[in-house]
């Protein structure tokens, strides 16, 4: 097959969608490794430093290049993967553009190794800022070996553009994740500042999903594939109850290319139905094979965004499919089959679609919950001589409330739909969102907390080994000392593990393993959307993540116990989010309404 490299024509080169493919290390990073795969190595090594600002090294035990072509590869749209117009309509493989080594060798300090598999003498060239270009006989391996120093160097603007070194390693642990996944038999590895992060044999397609989500993850996965004359797409779908607050393990790829398309995640998203949460995301990683005569990939110099001939059809492939291999599997239990149409009439589909664990969890918790309450009744909402903050939630008295006997007409609060708390008051009534209060109650105590007070935390008697992604954990370890504050006693443990040995006490039992997981994960949702000093969001996500949810029933000593915590925050009236958490309706208002006029 023997192809060599050419410089395209003006009239092809033009077709190439014109702009920079190189604006940060990640991309450099990611067009390196799509050069050793088009050049089918079967083990690739990366090394960076500091982020890759300082140093991409990637080695391949590929085809290697001539010294004629190791010369070219650095001319602008130099390529040996396509050379007319209908190769660029029927692209196979990663690369076509013959930018990328020009783009790259034009910001930095490149030192190119290669040999071709025949030969026995290889070549070295090196080129500065993309001149100076110097082409010498050397020994090396077959494959190629190219390095590439302090990225940018001749750039300022762009330099400044970049973010941390420990944000921009971010980065490119996606793109390698993201190659990794899509060629299973190639070896990779990933060594960053001398530290091997990754090291990734040869495996099948399963066998890799395993090493770079985890065990845990992985377990939850459903596998499925399915085939028209249209397309065809394999790959695995996360349970709904596996949802994450960010679409970050969201993994899809279009003849092995890892592409980002809307249209397409929407599709699967649809094909979920109501199964999942608002603001919740399903964990997957697609595989959609399709003629490269109906598509074009070549709509953006990332090369990340793609475009159907038939987008519609796309949509209902893929939402056609991922549907039928979600009914096909046992998430979905069938309505009416479970206690809460019996209690009552009231469905909510999200809790007929919990999993089974939810209801057992829900009761677990009641049973620590159940605490008689020193609230006063019937004087609310006077503040009441109360328990300290943190007690009253997890007081386990064995004594039994007598709210029970209580007729109604002493009642003071009642639930409705799990959701709100309508209290009677001397002037009229007020409604409470039972999520929103909590919220507030759990935020005020997690700043207190943060400020240097007690933090107490309960260890848990089988410590949790909780697996995360690399870039997860490596947050664990950033925001470590404020966890701690807020009562979490962790270990970090590898790369993608950390060690649960203690929680806040305010953790509902049966969350200590995927309380960090949510907090996480929505912490860095708020990362994108507001800006907070990290102590402020960290005290949110833990607020949100901890309180009780709507949907969580409660009993009357609870809901006392809960006003009477919220009328000793600072803020009660709003969640730590802005919004409200009481709404008051006094006597008049009421009387007005009904047009009463006395
Ligand atoms: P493209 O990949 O779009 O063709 P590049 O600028 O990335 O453009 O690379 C230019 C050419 O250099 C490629 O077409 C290929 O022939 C050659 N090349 C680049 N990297 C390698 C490698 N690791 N092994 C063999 N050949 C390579
Ligand atoms: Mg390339």
């Amino acid at each position: 097959m023997e192809k060599t490299i050419h410089i395209l024509p003006q009239q092809l080169a033009d077709k190439i969608a014109a702009g920079e493919v190189v604006g940060r290390p990640a991309s450099a990073v990611k067009e390196l490794i799509e050069n050793s795969i088009d050049a089918n190595a079967t083990s690739i090594s990366i090394v960076i430093k500091d982020g890759g600002t300082s140093l991409i090294q990637v080695i391949d035990n590929g085809t290697g290049m001539s010294a004629e072509d190791a010369r070219l590869a650095f001319a602008r749209h130099a390529t040996s993967k396509i050379a007319s117009y209908d190769d660029l309509e029927n692209i196979r493989t990663l690369g076509f553009r013959g930018e990328a080594l020009a783009s790259i060798a034009a910001v930095s300090h490149v030192e190119l190794r290669t040999r071709l598999q025949s030969s026995d003498v290889g070549t070295k060239v090196k080129i500065d800022g993309g001149e100076h270009l110097e082409v010498l006989p050397e020994a090396t391996a077959p494959g190629t070996i190219i390095s590439v120093r302090n990225l940018f160097y001749n750039t300022p603007g762009r330099r400044n553009f970049l973010k941390s070194p420990q944000t921009e390693y971010k980065y490119i642990v996606d793109v390698f994740q993201r190659a990794a996944l899509a060629h299973p038999s190639v070896a990779m590895k990933l060594i960053s500042n001398e530290e091997t992060i990754f090291s990734l044999p040869s495996a099948t397609l399963h066998e890799r999903v395993k090493e770079l989500l985890g065990e845990q993850l992985s377990s939850t996965l459903l596998s499925f594939e399915e085939k028209t004359e249209f397309a065809g797409i394999q790959g695995f779908l996360g349970k709904p109850d596996f949802a994450r607050k960010t679409r970050t393990e969201q993994y899809l790829y279009l003849n092995n290319r890892s592409i980002a398309n809307r249209n397409i995640n929407h599709a699967v998203y649809q094909g979920y139905e109501n199964m999942l949460e608002k603001g919740s995301f399903p964990v997957f990683i697609l595989f959609i094979n399709i003629d490269p005569h109906r598509v074009d990939v070549n709509v953006h110099p990332s090369k990340m965004e793609v475009k159907f001939e038939d987008e519609s059809s796309m949509y209902r492939f893929v939402l056609t499919s991922v549907r039928k291999a979600l009914s096909a599997s046992d998430l979905i239990p069938a309505a009416g089959s479970r206690e809460e149409h019996q209690v009552g009439n009231f469905s909510d589909f999200r809790m007929t679609t919990q999993p089974s664990g939810a209801g057992q969890r829900t009761s677990q918790w009641k049973e620590l919950f159940q605490s008689e309450s020193s609230f006063p009744k019937n004087i609310f909402p006077q503040p009441a001589t109360t328990p300290s903050a943190g007690e009253i939630f997890k007081r386990d008295d064995p004594k039994k409330s007598d709210d029970k006997n209580d007729s109604d007409a002493q009642r003071s609060l009642w639930q409705v739909h799990n959701k709100y708390i309508i209290v009677s008051t001397a002037e009229g009534i007020m409604l409470v969102d039972q999520h929103a209060a909590h919220e507030r109650v759990l935020y005020e105590r997690a700043v207190v907390r943060m400020n240097g007070g007690e933090h107490p935390s309960q260890q848990l008697l089988f410590p949790r080994s909780v697996e995360l992604s690399v870039g997860d954990v490596s947050l664990v370890s950033q925001l470590l000392p404020m966890l701690e504050s807020l009562g979490f006693n962790l270990k970090i443990f590898g790369k993608t593990t950390v060690i649960v040995d203690g929680v806040p006490t305010d953790i509902k039992p049966g969350e200590e393993g995927t309380i960090l997981q949510q907090l996480i994960d929505l912490y860095k949702e708020d990362e994108q959307s507001v800006k907070l000093e990290p102590r402020e969001r960290l005290a949110k996500s833990y607020s949100c993540k901890a309180a009780i949810k709507a949907g969580d029933p409660l009993k009357d000593d609870e809901m006392h116990a809960l006003l009477d915590q919220l009328f000793q925050t600072e803020v009660p009236f709003t969640c730590p989010h802005g919004r409200p958490v009481i709404i008051k309706l006094s006597l008049s208002e009421l009387d007005r309404r009904f047009g009463r006029t006395s």
